[in-house]
């Protein structure tokens, strides 16, 4: 039976793929579209009407009565505005219908999202374009259709443009290489990714009860539980049938999206899980995991469940990233990430192994900006996820392989080791050669590397854009050097030889979690950008604008606007949580406080009523106590009204450096008090759910 058992549905059967497609569509319409999407090249205009058409009929016998451009603004999150296929033909008759005009063009009003400066707020219009690499789809009552975002002026808006133009850019410098190592002239680089998304599962009710959560998506109050993650019971524990339930069901409705859904597992904090899809082009990928958070979120409360993807939804217990699994393929689907079995595909992987070697360690900052969020500062380095410096774990064979190329000494004997360094001579090894290391930012995990850093709630977009851009920026480099070359195969050794000479600084298999990493690090001239404002000045630096203009994968008003919508998006989380702590201390806090201390004050009366003697040890012990604690809230709550008052005016980076320092430590501080209250309030006064409530809620 090819259903699945819950929702009766087929793999893919809310897609238009490309079997409806070949089903739907006349041969020549079929063809000119599937080779657009392929080639990812310039789509034929006359074919909209035929395609536009053909959708709307299968969309509406899924049900669909309205379509969406779909698209990914600045928010991180998606967009989507409903239009009816409703419309009225020549004397008000009445027709459904959905145009090719529709279809390759949106005109939403664009002045309400962010554009960090982009456009002028009066240039209201902007536009959304068709993206047929990334398959329209039917969910609920609507026909949605991927697109890119962009402005009047064509200034991209979005996450999927800058995504969309580094996979061309990367194409680009591949296909130069390649084709001097033999491969056909249009055979071109395809970046794949493969995402795992870990996320907290929690009673609806916990949720409802704690406002931070609400406003926040994270905890910014609450003390550890006696129980943490302290035995390791959970990571890859038995899943409760309740949980297993909402996977299922997950699990179901992403399959028929096209979602090829695969692990599902506890993780290592209490609540904690993971999902993690097969690959597909990077593309693909991003939308998906969208759709992935996404249902994430409205599959949750079907089973009285609510989703937290949040980097950091409670302190003291580990966060949730999201491992960004990065290769490149030929277009022939070759992974050119694989070592291979041969030398010469072995000097072909070498080359490309080197081009990211080299790239990671020159654009140190760029990666480590990519996943700068106010949330993720709560996780990096903090012994839980990679520290905030970015290194490479290669394991120990290849980084021997490595070592054994710079030295000129071959590791492996063979008869042709006279030759030196030369490619035909280069050893052998075979495929699986890497260990795990859990604590590496980037790590290569066989085939693939595997970007740890990002945060659980980040689009993989950012991380995906920045790494094929710093890659091919590498390669161009590479491929300039080798169309030059008289013997390319001596070329090519001379260059991974130098580029492992030069950037081997980049390279540690050791532990990342360990203090001494840090100094090491320092000592090898690493960056450590410990923060957001530390990491997010770096992308308008000179070199960094003109990199991404190079490769028109950003114009130097988009590298600016986008760091300043990351700086204000920064500043604005932060002053929602501080917002959200000040009103949770006053409404709730401060009044259960006072209500227990004029109880416990009561009893201590009482007894003194009944006889001078009587001893009320544990309330004057307790009222001390809470005296005491009462007086650092109160002083606590002053200094951190005065924090967010004092916000300055000026240049957004000091606006978000001021936050960074100012507000997070009187933030630091009000929690600190009100979570030392919570360990001594009696828990039927105490306002909020506690962690232990919260982390054990689901049965
Ligand atoms: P683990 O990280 O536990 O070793 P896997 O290797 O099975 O797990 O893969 C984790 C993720 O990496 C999955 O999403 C998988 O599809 C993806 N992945 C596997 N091979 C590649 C590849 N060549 N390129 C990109 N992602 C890949
Ligand atoms: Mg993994």
């Amino acid at each position: 039976m090819s259903e699945f058992y819950d929702l009766g549905k087929e793999y893919e059967s809310d897609v238009f793929n490309n079997a409806v497609m070949k089903e739907r569509l006349p041969g020549d319409v079929y063809a000119s579209l599937t080779g657009s999407i392929k080639t990812m090249g310039t789509l034929d205009p006359g074919i909209a009407d035929i395609v536009a058409n053909a959708m709307k009929e299968w969309a509406m016998e899924k049900g669909a009565t309205h379509y969406t451009d779909w698209f990914q603004p600045m928010t991180g999150n998606t967009a989507e505005k409903h239009e009816s296929f409703v419309d009225f033909e020549g004397d008000r008759e009445f027709v459904l219908k959905f145009s090719g005009k529709e279809l390759i063009k949106g005109e939403p009003d664009a002045s309400s999202f962010p554009t960090g400066g982009v456009r002028e707020t009066y240039e209201a219009r902007g536009y959304t374009a068709w993206d047929p690499t990334s398959p329209a789809f039917v969910k609920g009552h609507v026909l949605y259709i991927p697109t890119a975002f962009c402005s009047y002026g064509g200034e991209a808006l979005d996450k999927k443009t800058p995504l969309l133009r580094s996979m061309q850019a990367i194409d680009k410098q591949g296909k130069r290489i390649l084709k001097l190592l033999g491969s056909p002239a249009d055979t071109g680089i395809v970046t794949n990714c493969g995402a795992e998304q870990e996320y907290f599962l929690i009673d609806e009710s916990m949720y409802d009860a704690r406002p931070d959560l609400v406003y926040a998506g994270r905890t910014l109050f609450g003390s550890a539980p006696p129980k943490g993650q302290d035995l390791d019971d959970h990571y890859f524990g038995i899943i409760k049938p309740r949980v297993a339930a909402f996977m299922q069901d997950l699990d179901e409705t992403l399959w028929s999206l096209g979602i090829a859904s695969k692990t599902r597992h506890n993780e290592v904090a209490p609540a904690q899980h993971e999902i993690a899809s097969i690959f597909e082009t990077a593309n693909r990928a991003t939308d998906h995991n969208q759709l992935i958070m996404e249902t994430l979120k409205s599959v949750a409360p079907k089973h009285g469940l609510v989703c937290l993807t949040n980097e950091k939804p409670f302190a003291g217990v580990n966060g949730s990233g999201k491992h960004c699994n990065w290769s490149i393929a030929t277009s022939e689907g070759e992974n050119l990430l694989d070592p291979g079995k041969t030398p010469v595909s072995n000097a072909r992987f070498l080359l490309f192994l080197s081009a990211v070697i080299k790239a990671v360690d020159l654009h140190q900052d760029l990666l480590r900006l990519s996943v700068a969020t106010a949330a993720n500062d709560h996780r990096l380095g903090k012994a839980e996820a990679p520290p905030a410096i970015i290194s490479i774990f290669l394991g120990e064979e290849l980084t021997d392989i490595l070592a054994s190329i710079k030295s000129g000494e071959l590791i492996s004997p063979t008869e042709r080791v006279s030759m030196s360094i030369g490619v035909d001579v280069l050893p052998q090894f075979p495929k699986d050669t890497t260990d795990r290391n859990r604590t590496s930012p980037f790590a290569f995990t066989g085939n693939k590397f595997e970007f740890r850093m990002v945060g659980s709630s980040l689009s993989v977009s950012g991380p995906l854009f920045i790494l094929n851009t710093i890659v091919a920026d590498v390669l161009s480099g590479f491929a300039g050097r080798l169309e030059k070359a008289a013997d390319i195969n001596a070329e090519i050794a001379a260059i991974v030889k130098e580029t492992i000479v030069a950037h081997e600084r980049i390279i540690f298999n050791g532990n990342n979690y360990a203090e001494a990493w840090v100094a090491e690090a320092e000592k090898r001239g690493l960056l450590n950008l410990k923060t957001t404002t530390d990491a997010l000045p770096y992308f308008i630096k000179p070199e960094n604008i003109e990199l991404m203009a190079r490769h028109e994968v950003l114009t130097p008003d988009e590298v600016e606007s986008r760091t300043e919508l990351l700086l204000e998006g920064y500043v604005k989380i932060l002053r929602i949580e501080a917002l959200t702590m000040l009103e949770l201390s006053h409404r709730d806090i401060v009044p259960a406080v006072i209500a227990y201390e004029t109880d416990v004050a009561k009893s201590a009366n009482a007894k003194k009523r009944v006889s001078e003697n009587l001893p009320a040890t544990l309330e004057t012990g307790l009222l001390e106590n809470l005296g005491a604690l009462g007086a650092s809230l109160s002083d606590a709550l002053a200094a951190l009204e005065k924090a967010v008052a004092g916000e300055p005016a000026g240049e957004t980076l000091e606006i978000a450096k001021y936050y960074g320092t100012v507000v997070i430590s009187a933030m630091a501080k009000l929690r600190e008090t009100v979570d030392a209250l919570e360990g001594i309030v009696d828990r039927h006064y105490w306002p909020l759910p506690s962690y232990g409530e919260i982390l054990y809620s689901v049965k």
